[in-house]
């Protein structure tokens, strides 16, 4: 039995680290958080996703989306006064960091990420790249786009 396990094991091709790029548009802010809650299905615990877009493209409305989608109740908006928040309520804490005002991590204390992003919360950053080498090797990128109106572009990688 073990024998036939290993072997299994060892004929069975390499893991390939796979980056795919997937379209979406949308017409309202409720299809956004759609999108949103579509991702948050497939992370899992450590997971942390970048999310990039100008201001108002929908980078809050996404992660809204995802949070509910993660089980989160408490009302998911920017963080005003500190540069995230955890939500409770779902099976995993969802940390939220905006790092908008921020405009660089330096001069900042390096563990400032680290009290939010944890590898036991699933974690959402918009302006990641405010903090891009800190932020380490994301499960997902998204990128948000105004197409005008209310019609949003949004590729996820
Ligand atoms: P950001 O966090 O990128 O600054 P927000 O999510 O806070 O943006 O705000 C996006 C604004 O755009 C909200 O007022 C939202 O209602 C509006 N909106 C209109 N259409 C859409 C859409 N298709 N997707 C997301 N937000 C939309
Ligand atoms: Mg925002």
């Amino acid at each position: 039995m073990k024998a036939i396990l290993s072997h299994r094991r060892v004929s069975r091709k390499p893991p390939t680290v796979e980056s795919r790029l997937v379209r979406h548009e949308t017409g309202t802010p409720e299809e956004t958080e759609a999108v949103g809650a579509e991702l948050a299905r497939r992370l899992d615990r450590g997971d942390l996703v970048l999310v990039t877009g100008e201001l108002g493209s929908g980078k809050t409305t996404f992660v809204r989306g995802a949070a509910r989608a993660l089980g989160v109740t408490d009302p998911v908006t920017s963080p005003t006064f500190t540069i995230g928040q955890v939500y409770g309520g779902g099976a995993l804490e969802v940390a939220h960091i905006d790092l908008y005002r921020l405009r660089s991590l330096s001069g900042e204390d390096p563990a400032l990420l680290d009290d939010y992003l944890t590898p036991e919360r699933i974690g959402f950053v918009e302006w990641p790249e405010i903090a891009a080498p800190e932020l380490g090797r994301p499960a997902a990128r998204v990128t948000i786009e105004h197409l005008g109106g209310d019609r949003r572009a949004i590729e996820i990688e």
